[in-house]
């Protein structure tokens, strides 16, 4: 029978255009891979290890009391994009301070963090330049390196050795690098010193996604690259969120001054997308603020952290040691891990689940999120509860069930 040449349009489908979607949802639910949304209540009905506000800020007085002031001031939204009408003054105190803390010359503030990748990465790279991106990177860096249409090698897992190879491969290239600093699934830090060598020794320039790493590491929270002692470097930038640690919405690029003009310039995330929404704006700037004067509100999520990991492991369970506030924990399969999640809510306590395709490895988890705010009370009741509901088998007594000393 003669075969329909290749370059011929499929023929329409018969019925809705949209009739593929039915036959993707049910290959989806045979994976049990279906997902739902679920709104949050106001107040909190569950004990929250779910969530990304790492510090608690997201309900305190002071950060909701400074949206509201800001949206009474400067409006509900910002009416525009940033080069128009949507920069006040909350967005330039919020750059400088932000560059302050952290220690870099310069911050350009945006929409969300996805929108801050997108343009550090689209606006440094182009056709013909390298970019090399570490294979756990979160997808927002991945889509910003297929829409700045550079060459994208993936290299292994935090390893820069690999980054080193791939880099010399290229010579005489414009590249950068790029990682997350902590990686949103399992928690576990990058190598930032010999990824930043590796990228010294080539030329190129270092991207670096701090979303889990302000207010988490560094000192007082000042995030990876500080700790690293790569903060303010000539050759290094810094991508953030507002939303996890500074508990607001937003996302910002921190780097050379030069790079910040260029972005400003060339980014078409932020020339063409309406501005942070003042609200959004003024409250991370109060928990900035916040922060600046709680150093310690860093090092207590970091301990809460390390104390899930020592009593879920001591109890048996498989946990990647966490370097921030992330802690993952193995689940036996997809179908285990929400049930899992999904019997510790019913227990009261909300988790994150993570399976594929968020998980490129295909090993699903639990994803714990340790707020510097937990008592001591509530991280009894979240490893009770966890231990109750694991599908394998764990100890229920000593050393899982107590703190250690
Ligand atoms: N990078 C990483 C590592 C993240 O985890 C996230 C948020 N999940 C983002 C970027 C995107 O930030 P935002 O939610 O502000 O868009």
């Amino acid at each position: 029978m003669p075969q329909a040449p290749l370059d011929r349009p499929i023929a329409p489908p018969v019925g809705s255009p949209f009739d593929w979607i039915d036959s993707e949802a049910r290959r989806r639910a045979d994976a049990g891979l279906v997902r739902t949304l679920r709104p949050r209540p106001a107040v909190p009905d569950l004990l929250d290890l779910a969530s990304n506000d790492y510090l608690g800020l997201t309900h305190h007085p002071d950060i909701t009391a400074a949206a509201a002031d800001a949206a009474r001031r400067w409006g509900a939204g910002a009416t525009g994009s940033r080069l128009v009408t949507g920069t006040t003054e909350l967005h330039t105190e919020l750059e400088r301070e932000l560059a302050a803390f952290c220690g870099f010359e310069a911050a350009l503030v945006f929409s969300s963090g996805y929108a801050a990748n997108l343009a550090a990465l689209t606006a440094l790279s182009a056709r013909g330049s390298l970019i090399v991106s570490d294979a756990g990177n979160h997808a927002s860096i991945v889509d910003g390196c297929r829409l700045s249409r550079a060459e994208t090698a993936v290299v292994p897992h935090a390893d820069p050795d690999a980054v080193d190879k791939t880099l010399g491969a290229h010579p005489g290239r414009r590249a950068l690098a790029v990682t997350d600093s902590v990686f949103s699934v399992d928690g576990d830090a990058a190598p930032l010193a010999g990824l930043a060598a590796a990228c010294r020794a080539h030329g190129a320039a270092l991207v670096v996604d701090d979303a889990h790493g302000l207010g988490v590491l560094g000192e007082g929270g000042r995030g990876a690259l500080h700790a690293a002692g790569l903060a303010g470097d000539p050759d290094v930038v810094a991508t953030l969120t507002l939303s996890k640690s500074l508990g607001s919405q937003g996302g910002a690029v921190l780097g050379p001054a030069r790079v910040i003009d260029h972005l400003v310039n060339a980014a078409r995330t932020f020339i063409f997308d309406t501005g942070l929404a003042p609200a959004a704006a003024g409250a991370a700037l109060a928990s900035l603020r916040l922060l600046r004067g709680e150093p310690a509100l860093a090092g207590r999520a970091r301990a809460v952290a390390a104390t899930l990991h020592a009593r879920l492991t001591g109890a048996g369970l498989s946990a990647v040691r966490p370097d921030a506030a992330v802690v993952s924990v193995r689940a036996p399969s997809p179908e285990q891990a929400v049930r899992w999640a999904a019997d510790c809510r019913a227990g009261g306590l909300a988790v994150g689940c993570f399976r594929p395709p968020s998980v490129p490895d295909g090993i699903s988890r639990l994803r714990l999120t340790a707020r510097a705010d937990l008592s001591e009370r509530q991280v009894d009741e979240a490893v009770a509860t966890i231990l109750r509901t694991a599908p394998v088998p764990v100890s229920r007594s000593a050393p899982g069930s107590r703190p250690p000393s």
